[in-house]
C-alpha cells in the first residue's frame, strides 16, 4: 500500500478526517481537484456542536479567536427566531465564521499533523479488490496511479468517489431557484417586514412567488443577498451568474437595484436535495456533501461533513490498526444515514416555509405561534445546532448514545474538564478501570458526577452506570468498541 487511506477532496470534511486519521497514527494521503483553496465562502457559521467537537481536539480556540458569536438563528425565517441561548452546552451559540477561514484552519491543523496534501490532484477512477482501492489520479504531471486501503469520498455534492464506486443518489429534483450575492448597495434597502430575525431588509412578491432579502454580513456594508423563485429551475445550474442578472431580479422584485455594487461573488443555488444510498461499499466511504446536499437553511451542510469525519475517523483508523472490524466500520452508515435524512428533512421543511404562496399563510402562521413555546423552540434549536443527535446504541443507561456531557473532573491538581482528556484521540473511561484497553482508553483519574461513562473518541457516550452491577456491561461496550483486550 502506498497509503493507508486515500481522502478525495480537500474541503472541510476532508481536512477534518485527514486530521482525525493522522491523530490516530494512519497515514492519508488528500488529493484536492483544485491547485488553491475555493476563495469565496459558501458557509458563513459553525454550529455548537461543531464547536464541541473542535474542543475534543483541544482546538477550538484557533476558531473562536476573532469570530463574533451569535446568540440566535432563524428557522425559515419565520419571524420568531431560534434561542441558542437555551442549548445546555458550554458554547451556547453559534460562530459566524467565513468557510475560507474554517478550511484554513482545518487545512493547518491536517498539516500540523504530518497530513500529506496534494492539490491540483484529481480522482478520475477508481477500482476496488479485497485487499484495497487502486486510484488513478490526474495530477500537473499526468497521471499516476496510488494504492490504499480505503479511499474515502469527501469531494462534495458531485462526488467522482460516489459516481466511481455505483452509489446510488436519490432525492428530489429541484423546485427552487436562488440567485445569490455577496455585495455592497449605494441605495436604500427595503425594510423586510415579516422575514425573520436575521433578515431585516427584503420584499416579498407574492404575485411571483418569490422574494428578495439581504442579510448584513460582519463586514461594515457588505450583504448577503439573495433572490428566491418558486417554480423556476435552471435551465443550466453551473451557468455563470452575472452582474446584469442580479441587478435585473433585484429590479423585478423591489423596483430598482437598490445600488448593486462591490460584488463579491455570484452564485445560482437551488433546493436539490439528495443522500447517498450507502455510506460505504466495501472499501469506499463517503463523508460530507458527497453523502448528503440540500438548501443551506440554517447552515447546516459544513457542520454535518465535520461530524461525519469525526464519527468515522476513528473508526476508519481502528480498522486500518488492526483491532477495529468490518461491524464497527458499518456503523457508520448505520449512525450517520439517519442524522442526514433528519437533516434534509429539516431543511426540505424549511424551503417549503420559505415559499411565499400566499396558501401557505396557515402553515407559516401555525409554526410561528410553535416557535413560542420553548420546547418547541429547543427542539428546533437543538436539530440546528446538531446538540440533539444521538445514536441508537446498545445499553439500557439513559445516557447511552448521547454525546458526552463536559463535566468537571476533580483531580489532586485542581478542577479538569472532561472534555480535555479527548485531544489524543482516544476513547475515555470514569469512574472505573479498562488495563486490558489502555493502549484505545484513557482512564480518568479523578471524581467526576453522575455515573462511570466510556466515551467514544467522538464523544459520545457508549456505556454509563454502576462498574460493579454492570461489569458485563462494560465489558462488552470495551469489546463492541475498541475490540479486544490487550
Ligand atoms: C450558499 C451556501 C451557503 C452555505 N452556508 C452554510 C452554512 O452557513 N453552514 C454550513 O454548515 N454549511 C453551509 N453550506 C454548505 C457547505 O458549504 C458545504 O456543506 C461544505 O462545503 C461541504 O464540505 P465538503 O468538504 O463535504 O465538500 P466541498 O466543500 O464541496 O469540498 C469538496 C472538495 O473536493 C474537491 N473535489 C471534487 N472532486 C474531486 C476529485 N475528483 N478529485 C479531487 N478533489 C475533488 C473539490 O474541489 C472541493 O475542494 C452552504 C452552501 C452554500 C452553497
Amino acid at each position: 500500500m502506498d497509503y493507508d487511506v486515500l481522502v478525495v477532496g480537500g474541503g472541510p470534511t476532508g481536512m477534518m478526517l485527514a486530521a482525525e486519521l493522522r491523530l490516530a497514527g494512519v497515514r492519508p494521503l488528500v488529493v484536492e481537484r483544485l491547485a488553491r483553496p475555493y476563495p469565496f465562502s459558501k458557509a458563513l457559521g459553525i454550529h455548537a456542536r461543531s464547536i464541541e467537537l473542535l474542543e475534543l481536539r483541544g482546538i477550538h480556540d484557533r476558531f473562536l479567536e476573532g469570530a463574533p458569536l451569535l446568540s440566535g438563528g432563524h428557522f425559515a425565517s419565520l419571524p420568531v427566531g431560534l434561542n441558542y441561548k437555551s442549548l445546555e452546552t458550554r458554547h451556547p451559540y453559534g460562530l459566524y465564521q467565513k468557510q475560507v477561514d474554517t478550511e484554513r484552519l482545518l487545512t493547518a491543523r491536517a498539516e500540523e499533523l504530518g497530513t500529506e496534501i496534494r492539490r491540483g490532484h484529481e480522482l478520475t477512477a477508481l477500482a476496488q479488490d479485497e485487499d484495497g482501492v487502486t486510484a488513478t489520479i490526474t495530477g500537473p504531471d499526468g497521471e499516476y496511479r496510488v494504492r490504499a486501503g480505503y479511499v474515502v469520498g469527501c469531494d462534495g455534492g458531485r462526488s467522482r468517489t460516489r459516481k466511481l464506486a455505483g452509489i446510488p443518489f436519490p432525492g428530489q429534483e429541484p423546485g427552487l431557484a436562488v440567485l445569490m450575492a455577496d455585495c455592497e448597495f449605494s441605495g436604500e434597502l427595503p425594510e423586510g417586514e415579516g422575514m425573520g430575525p436575521l433578515r431585516p431588509y427584503g420584499v416579498i412578491r407574492r404575485d411571483l412567488r418569490a422574494w428578495f432579502s439581504a442579510v448584513p454580513l460582519f463586514e461594515p456594508g457588505v450583504y448577503r443577498a439573495m433572490v428566491f423563485r418558486y417554480d423556476h429551475v435552471w435551465p443550466d445550474r453551473d451557468q455563470p451568474v452575472t452582474e446584469e442578472e442580479m441587478r435585473a431580479a433585484i429590479t423585478e422584485l423591489v423596483g430598482h437595484d437598490c445600488g448593486l455594487t462591490g460584488i463579491q461573488w455570484l452564485t445560482r443555488l437551488t433546493d436539490v436535495s439528495r443522500q447517498a444510498e450507502r455510506y460505504r461499499e466495501g472499501r469506499v466511504l463517503l463523508a460530507g456533501d458527497a453523502a448528503h446536499v440540500h438548501f443551506p437553511s440554517g447552515g447546516p451542510g459544513l457542520n454535518m461533513g465535520l461530524q461525519d469525519a469525526m464519527n468515522l475517523g476513528w473508526k476508519l483508523a481502528a480498522v486500518v490498526n488492526g483491532w477495529g472490524d468490518g461491524a464497527l466500520l458499518d456503523s457508520y452508515h448505520t449512525e450517520r444515514h439517519p442524522v442526514g435524512r433528519t437533516v434534509l428533512r429539516n431543511t426540505r421543511t424549511q424551503c417549503a416555509l420559505f415559499d411565499p404562496d400566499p396558501r401557505l399563510d396557515a402553515v407559516r402562521e401555525t409554526f410561528t405561534d410553535l416557535l413560542r413555546i420553548d420546547q418547541v423552540n429547543r427542539y428546533f434549536t437543538g436539530l440546528g445546532s446538531a446538540l440533539d443527535v444521538r445514536y441508537d446504541l446498545p445499553g439500557e443507561h439513559p445516557l447511552t448514545g448521547a454525546r458526552m456531557p463536559d463535566l468537571d473532573v476533580w483531580t489532586p491538581d485542581g478542577v479538569r474538564r472532561l472534555s480535555e482528556y479527548f485531544h489524543d484521540g482516544l476513547g475515555v473511561l470514569t469512574g472505573a478501570s479498562a488495563e486490558k484497553w489502555k493502549d484505545r482508553v484513557a482512564v480518568v483519574e479523578g471524581e467526576v458526577e453522575g455515573p462511570a461513562m466510556l466515551v467514544r473518541p467522538d464523544g459520545y457516550v457508549c456505556w454509563a452506570g454502576d462498574p460493579v452491577e454492570d461489569g458485563v456491561g462494560l465489558d462488552a461496550a470495551l469489546r463492541t468498541w475498541f475490540g479486544p483486550p490487550l
